[in-house]
């Protein structure tokens, strides 16, 4: 469980309503209504994405009066249905996937089999931020696409959708090309595979 402390706060004044905050919001939060942005405080998870791109120095942080609390507890949900999500998207479930708050695999996995369908959603209920484009959202979407969720970027063209390339993707040709360049894909997947097995077996740590 995690304790969300921070709130997202707009100054009218300095808001040109570009929606820049609209679109790094990992959770819908944050929306643009006749050219000022409106936090709904339900939703806000204190990332600071939106303080930290607003181009106008718009949105300040501030401590919210009542502290959230938020997390999904993985002893709802059957292990061994966390497990075999996590091994088909190739990850350990102890994973860590999200290092600014800390999720884990199986945290992710736990909300995807409790319904999430999103990464906005999975952001929602387990603070996991999203933002950074690169290590957090990409085993986030291989999870969703493990459990066969479709992902179609929300309205208003969000960023963070495109999955990239795993070693598991790569064709023998690409592989051969960039063997000769100091690359190892095919060590890094036996690598990853033999982390997810040891998962499996509920082996220890990341
Ligand atoms: S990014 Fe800043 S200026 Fe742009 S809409 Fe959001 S709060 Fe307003
Ligand atoms: S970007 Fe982060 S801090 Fe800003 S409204 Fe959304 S959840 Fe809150």
């Amino acid at each position: 469980m995690k304790t969300v402390t921070l709130l997202s706060r707009v100054d009218e004044q300095k808001c040109i309503g570009c929606r820049t905050c609209e679109r790094v919001c990992p959770v819908l939060a944050i929306k643009v209504v006749d050219r000022k942005a409106l936090v709904d405080a339900d939703r806000c998870r204190g990332c600071a994405n939106c303080e930290q791109r607003c181009p106008t120095g718009a949105v300040t942080m501030v401590r919210r009066e009542a502290p959230l609390t938020i997390g999904v507890d993985i002893n709802s949900v059957d292990y061994g249905e966390i497990i075999a999500l996590c091994e088909k998207a190739k990850l350990h479930p102890e994973q860590r996937l999200c290092y600014c708050v800390g999720t884990r695999a199986d945290e992710v996995a736990a909300a995807i089999l409790l319904g999430a369908r999103t990464p906005e959603d999975v952001s929602l209920v387990t603070g996991m931020r999203t933002g950074c484009t690169i290590e957090c959202i990409q085993p986030l979407l291989r999870l969703l696409e493990a459990a066969g969720c479709e992902l179609q970027p929300p309205e208003g063209g969000w960023q963070w959708y495109g999955r990239t390339a795993t070693a598991w993707d790569l064709s023998e040709d690409i592989k051969q090309k960039y063997d000769s360049r100091g690359f190892y894909f095919d060590e890094d997947r036996a690598l990853f595979e033999k982390l997810v097995e040891e998962g499996k077996k509920g082996g220890a740590g990341e």
